[in-house]
């Protein structure tokens, strides 16, 4: 195997026999794989738009598919044949589409025609074969470029992913993830030429960033200034990392008058500054520090564990019984929640212990949004003017 795609790469320059992450070489090589057949299909599509025929069907399933080979997404070798092959159908049936259109017959790239094999081992074998080094003899910084555009890629998936789940879509950030895979294949391109598009990515992840906006704070509110109790209530407890908002409104919805409190870990910090979302009265405070402190964090939790989005880590075997995955992440022998219908979270919840007692360790505040910052500009220019405020400090 060879990945790059993280700051947590083994000795900053890339995992080659194991993930740091966890990642599995047969995972690598199902991953690599996904993304030669997401290139394909991208390659079809736009080839389709040449001869005016267009299918918006699967733009989904491609942001999804992308955003499965993100770091810390899923590990589970089983998910991915499946999203290869859906890949292929989509692709072979715009192919028939564009050919009845007046379009090619045949297709000038090879992911465009890929066939994936029938059993897993021998997928694991294709992906070898078409993962980061697989050209050898491609021009270093182009081909650094166009590494670096295809992870641009997988972030803009991942924030159209979590949009769209929430309504908010865009065809121009779907059309680019398509054009983006394209140009992550040419042979010929050219530094500067490259350094374009990766610009473009940039540009268009803002985009996808103001969609991510806009279904958030359309759905749930903008972040009002909250404090967050990092202590303990006591009593039964779920505690939900990643960062998918309606994974967490639908887990408190389903956990109401259950006498659990619903806690956040990692990144979902900042959703108790929602109003949507802090209305739950059981929704009560942040378990924990960071998401790379999981495992130690989590064998302390005397309650279940919901996994959404892309913190996971391979948990150790002492909650390994505790903790489900939802959506797009999925973990070897850990239980996935497929329908949203969290009745086995809440039941491994009201099987533990929960916190015997009420601990206190202080609070941290959140909710500090666009929206509540520009609302005291006036203020804080003010402020700043009269040298009362000094230093600004981005986190
Ligand atoms: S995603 Fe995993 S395998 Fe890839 S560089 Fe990061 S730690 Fe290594």
């Amino acid at each position: 195997m060879f990945c790059y795609q993280c700051e947590q790469t083994a000795g900053g320059t890339g995992c080659t026999r194991f993930g740091v992450c966890g990642k599995s070489p047969e995972v690598a090589a199902l991953q690599d794989l996904l993304l030669y057949a997401v290139k394909g299909l991208s390659y079809v599509v736009v080839e389709g738009r040449r001869h005016g025929v267009v299918d918006t069907s699967f733009n989904r399933f491609t942001a999804e598919a992308t955003f499965s080979t993100l770091t810390n997404v899923n590990f589970d070798k089983e998910r991915f044949p499946p999203l290869i092959k859906k890949a292929v159908e989509y692709r072979e049936a715009l192919k028939k589409k564009i050919k009845e259109a007046g379009g090619p017959e045949g297709y000038d790239n090879r992911a465009a025609g890929f066939v994936p094999a029938g059993t897993i081992d021998e997928m694991v074998k294709q992906g070898a074969e078409v993962g980061v080094l697989s050209d050898p003899d491609r021009d270093p910084d182009v081909h650094s470029l166009q590494q670096t555009l295809i992870y641009g890629l997988k972030g803009v998936a991942a924030y159209a992913d979590h949009a769209a789940i929430l309504g908010q879509e865009d065809q121009k950030v779907y059309d680019f993830i398509y054009d983006g895979f394209v140009a992550s294949m040419k042979p010929n391109a050219t530094v500067d030429e490259m350094v374009g598009v990766v610009l473009k990515c940039g540009e268009i992840n803002l985009r996808a960033m103001e969609l991510l906006d806009a279904a958030n704070t359309g759905h749930y509110g903008h972040p009002v200034p909250t404090s967050v109790p990092l202590g303990a209530k006591k009593g039964k407890a779920i505690v939900v990392s990643g960062h998918d908002l309606h994974d967490l409104e639908l887990l408190l919805k389903q956990t109401e008058g259950k006498g659990i409190n619903v806690y956040t870990h990692g990144e979902m910090l900042p959703t108790h500054g929602y109003p949507e979302l802090k209305k739950y009265s059981h929704f009560y405070g942040h378990y924990g520090t960071a998401w790379q402190n999981q495992v130690r964090e989590f064998k302390e939790f005397p309650g279940a564990i919901l996994m959404t989005t892309n913190c996971i880590q391979k948990p150790a075997e002492s909650y390994q019984d505790n903790i489900f995955t939802t959506g797009l992440v999925g973990y070897d022998g850990v239980q996935h929640i497929r329908d949203k219908d969290f009745t086995p979270v809440i039941e491994k919840a009201l099987e533990m212990p929960g916190f015997s007692k009420d601990t206190d360790k202080g609070s941290v505040m959140v909710g500090f949004g666009h929206n509540a910052v520009m609302n005291v500009a006036g203020a804080v220019i003010d402020a700043v003017k009269d040298g009362k405020i000094r230093h600004f400090f981005i986190v």
